[in-house]
């Protein structure tokens, strides 16, 4: 928890230092949830889901005669976390085996980190990771990935062909030969301005499925925390080609813009939410943690 209050400190400095400016007033009324409205606004939660979260203090406001603006911070906190709650569904690497992750992202969201991040999580958990070098685009990727699994006992199935969708479907198979728990499988990143070119990635995804017929077991997309309202579109267009089941939120830690995860959730629920799985709160192993909503707004307010 500490380490989650010190990566969002920059969030927590632009919105929480006027969060507490806000709730510092005398009394609740008009001109303070107008502000805070704009303030939502304006630091990335997004139209919608500010909308809703002020529909719901409104009504609370006027219902339980709330004059003390403390109350009000306690009410927006609850109404926050039961916003973002749904995305709060942590993988369950027991109900497959092995479980299939497949890793998409745009260049430079943070992929091939978390990657090794997750690798090295799954493995304090005790399971046996794999990964698949699916990003055969770029040719350092490979060679990243290869190196980081030798120092970290980690497999890397890695081919000369330049399919990905080949060296996907060869480490599902060297996964159940070798009785795997986990594969990793990362796909080529695309730039932010070539969304449209996913059918390489819509290929790998069904080769997962010929290799193994109930995978991939999670579609994880990692996302630059940087990118404020962008994300949504980035969602949308990899959900559109993929099935997006996860997140990951990288970089939290160097951005005011955090804000954005209750615009997802917004944006998201309750037609088929999308679950955020991780976020990470800096460049080290640990600073990639799953989300937990309550935690995450305790330590934006607190
Ligand atoms: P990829 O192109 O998607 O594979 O991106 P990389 O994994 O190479 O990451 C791009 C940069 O973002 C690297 O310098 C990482 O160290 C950095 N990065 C990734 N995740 C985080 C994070 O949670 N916090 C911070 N501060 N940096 C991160």
């Amino acid at each position: 928890a500490q380490r989650l209050r010190a990566g969002l400190s920059k969030t927590r400095a632009q919105i929480g230092g006027q969060l507490s400016a806000l709730f510092s007033r005398t009394r609740v009324d008009d001109e303070l949830l107008e502000e805070l409205e704009t303030l939502l606004i304006t630091s990335d939660v997004g139209l919608d889901a500010t909308t809703h979260l002020l529909d719901v203090l409104r009504e609370r406001v006027r219902r339980e005669r709330i004059e003390d603006p403390a109350r009000l911070r306690d009410v927006l906190k609850e109404a926050l976390t039961k916003l973002i709650a749904p995305l709060e569904r942590p993988l369950d690497l027991d109900a497959h085996k092995p479980f299939i992750i497949m890793i998409a992202g745009v260049n430079g969201a943070g992929k091939t980190t978390s990657i090794g991040k997750l690798a090295k999580h799954f493995q304090a958990q005790g399971k046996s990771v794999l990964l698949a070098a699916g990003d055969t685009f770029r040719a350092a990727a490979r060679e990243q990935l290869e190196t980081w699994g030798a120092r970290n006992n980690v497999a890397v199935i890695a081919q000369d062909s330049g399919d990905p969708a080949a060296v996907v479907f060869d480490a599902v198979n060297a996964a159940r030969a070798r009785n795997i728990d986990v594969v990793l499988a990362d796909t080529a990143g695309r730039l932010p301005t070539q969304l449209h070119l996913m059918d390489e990635i819509a290929k790998v995804k069904r080769v997962i499925a010929k290799a193994d017929p109930t995978g991939p077991h999670e579609v994880l997309l990692v996302l630059d925390g940087n990118i404020g309202q962008n994300a949504l579109a980035q969602v949308k267009a990899f959900d559109a080609a993929i099935g997006v089941t996860g997140l990951v939120m990288t970089k939290l830690d160097g951005t005011a813009r955090g804000g954005v995860i209750a615009a997802i959730a917004k944006q998201h629920a309750p037609s088929r939410p999308i679950a955020l799985r991780y976020i990470g709160v800096g460049e080290g192993v640990d600073d990639l943690q799953p989300f937990r909503a309550a935690e995450f707004v305790d330590a934006l307010f607190d």
